[in-house]
């Protein structure tokens, strides 16, 4: 029989092969989708009782021989009528428009108009069908050459099953190459549910005929000679972890299952989300936390998303919510609509529900491990936290300072999750302990409100730099936060915004005695025209464009000068700096520091009555390069010149 398609387009197969794909190598991933599509089929229907025959070996086999490559499987096969159906009568009603309108778009079309075997024409000039039916039916050749029509014959295969047989076009001559082949079943095939054979591989096994002699002396003794063997390679794993029952999977298979996944990755995820839901929608997966590294590669590791186990894409954007696109694992699910755009796919209402999905069982699985007292306590030497003799109390603080990212910014994103992660997320302190949001107001609540009744919570960004200003705080009993992640200012800014009459404020960004204002003043040992005759004496001597020199009335023990940061400036700064752009005018000021002297402390009272010039300018000198020292700013020539005249003076 000889026929034309029934494509309405005459010229069908150059807009197939210039437009209609932008990758031409996902034609292998249709082919082998039906020959596993085909396979399901049987089984199926030998499972209900309607196919009585053995089923045998249903492997699916990929060959390369010379110029064709071959696609078999031992599926259902195709009877006239069937090849009549699917293959020449494609459903091309409405088709011509939508090509028209998309020529010049490269967007990926398969699925929505039954391409999906013509795909094959992206790779080859001819293609032919050798197929029998399981049911009793003659075998059939079809074979077309990639205009409209076709060629339908008897053919010749005795066995049920259908072959694709792909005249390889001039070129596209990679597609003969082995590694090649092997490489792309490995990308979209590799947890398809069929398995599918490629060539062979090599495996060193015992052999049964030779031997070799091994020891010296009597300890001579013969044993089996390991040969290599050629075996049949599998490329796939038919029965991925994602597919399990949760119930039946350890801690270590879905480890093993991670790096399957992702077998240049060494390091084992810190926990992982299993997902399995089929109402309203169908979704599995496994979502893993990975320990975000400072140099992190957001290119590496990616979330895959997979269609009933054929692999489709690792750009997940908008199906897995932004501040999780750094998680790694799989999600497979049949609902979302793979050939359309990234707009489109990001307003579709079940790609939408899947995200909150996504969302919400993140939430559930932090909660529930906030909720879990963890196993085993930090083993010496294992955490790198500060705090060798840190102890944990749930999972969730066990493995904070690794997913703090994650939470942070997925309060800052999702108004959703950060609503529930606000019973959840914790605070650590400088001294390595944990604390909910509600645990830790109340903890500081007695002695770190100030007389506007706000909750001052007291941090420090990094412990060694700020020690001196740590440790006043502590004498005064105040307890000190570290908050040292890279989203800090913002996610500071969302807290004060979120929890009410609270502000956060960083240690060096004032004298501990106005950190957190209380009512009783400590009295002036110096009068109003003393304060005025120091004040220049000071301002002298530092540069003003950095420091604004600020008289205070301090305990006379504490520190004669101090170095502070205004908070409010501060923070601008960097959360100029980190979102870049729109709040440019704080990013692009010069760091400035208050140089604050303490007017009731004894050396202040010495500087002011000292007579000898020369001594007053290098006492000044001492004293604020000694503040400056304890802020970590004393840095170079100014440091040497410090060490120097420290010496003079002893
Ligand atoms: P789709 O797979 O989206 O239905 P295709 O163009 O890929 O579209 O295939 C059309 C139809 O041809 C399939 O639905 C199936 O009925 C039939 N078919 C394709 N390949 C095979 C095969 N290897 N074995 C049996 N039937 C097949």
């Amino acid at each position: 029989m000889q026929g034309n398609l029934n494509v309405q387009t005459e010229n069908i197969f150059p807009v197939i092969k210039k437009f209609l794909y932008s990758d031409h190598e996902i034609f292998l991933r249709e082919l082998i989708s039906n020959a596993v599509d085909a396979t399901q089929k049987l089984k199926a229907l030998s499972s209900r009782g309607e196919f009585k025959g053995e089923l045998g070996d249903l492997t699916i086999e990929v060959r390369i021989d010379k110029k064709k490559l071959i696609i078999s499987d031992r599926g259902i096969g195709m009877t006239e009528e069937e090849i009549d159906k699917y293959i020449n009568q494609i459903a091309f009603s409405g088709a011509n428009d939508f090509l028209d309108k998309y020529k010049d778009v490269q967007e990926n079309l398969i699925g929505h108009f039954g391409l999906g075997f013509y795909s094959a024409f992206m790779v080859a000039d001819k293609v032919e069908i050798e197929t029998k039916s399981w049911k009793d039916a003659p075998a059939m050749h079809w074979s077309c050459d990639g205009s409209p029509s076709f060629e339908m014959t008897e053919g010749k295969r005795k066995e049920r099953g259908t072959d694709i047989i792909l005249h390889i076009a001039d070129d596209c001559n990679e597609f003969l190459e082995e590694q090649q082949i092997l490489q792309l079943l490995k990308k979209y095939c590799r947890f398809m549910p069929v398995p599918i054979r490629f060539g062979e591989e090599s495996q060193w096994v015992d052999s049964e005929t030779e031997f070799e002699e091994v020891g010296e002396g009597e300890n001579k003794t013969k044993r089996p000679k390991r040969v290599e063997k050629k075996v049949p390679r599998i490329v796939n794993d038919t029965d991925p972890a994602w597919k399990k029952a949760p119930s039946t999977l350890t801690d270590e298979d879905y480890k093993k299952f991670y790096h399957e996944l992702y077998p240049m990755n060494f390091e084992d995820p810190l926990f992982q989300i299993h997902l399995n839901v089929d109402y309203p929608f169908n979704l599995t997966g496994i979502l893993y936390f990975p320990k975000v590294r400072k140099t992190i590669d957001p290119n590496r590791n990616k979330i895959q998303l997979y269609c009933n186990q054929v692999f489709v894409t690792d750009s997940v954007e908008g199906v897995v919510p932004e501040y999780l696109m750094l998680l790694h694992g799989v999600l497979d699910s049949p609902d979302i609509p793979l050939n359309v755009s990234r707009s489109y796919l990001q307003s579709d209402s079940n790609v939408k529900k899947i995200a909150q999905h996504i969302s919400k069982k993140v939430a559930d699985k932090l909660e529930e491990m906030s909720k879990t007292k963890c196993e085993k306590q930090a083993k010496e030497g294992e955490s790198d936290a500060a705090d060798k003799s840190q102890t944990f109390n749930s999972q969730l603080e066990e493995k904070w300072d690794d997913i703090k990212i994650f939470v942070e910014y997925g309060m800052l994103t999702e108004e959703k999750f950060c609503e529930r992660a606000m019973k959840f997320a914790l605070l650590k302190n400088t001294k390595g302990q944990y604390f909910k949001l509600d645990d830790y107001r109340d903890k500081i609540k007695a002695l770190q409100t100030d007389k506007d009744k706000n909750v001052i919570y007291l941090y420090a960004t990094d412990v060694d730099e700020q020690h001196a200003y740590i440790a006043k705080a502590k004498e005064k009993g105040y307890d000190v936060l570290l908050m040292d992640s890279v989203l800090n200012s913002h996610y500071i800014n969302l807290l004060e915004q979120k929890i009410e009459k609270t502000r956060f404020v960083r240690v060096d960004a004032d004298t501990v005695e106005k950190l957190i204002a209380h009512d009783d003043a400590i009295p002036e040992k110096l009068t109003k025209e003393e304060q005025d005759k120091l004040r220049p004496i000071i301002e002298n001597e530092v540069d003003k464009a950095r420091f604004t020199v600020q008289l205070e009335s301090m305990e006379s023990d504490d520190q004669p000068m101090v170095i502070t940061q205004n908070e409010f400036m501060r923070r601008y700064k960097e959360m100029s700096q980190t979102s870049g752009g729109g709040m440019g005018f704080y990013g692009e000021m010069p760091d400035s520091y208050n140089l604050v002297v303490n007017i009731n402390h004894p050396l202040i009272g010495q500087v002011l009555n000292e007579q000898d010039a020369d001594k007053q300018k290098q006492l000044v000198h001492q004293l604020t390069d000694l503040a400056l020292l304890s802020n970590g700013l004393l840095k170079g020539e100014a440091l040497t010149q410090f060490i120097k005249r420290s010496v003079e003076m002893i």
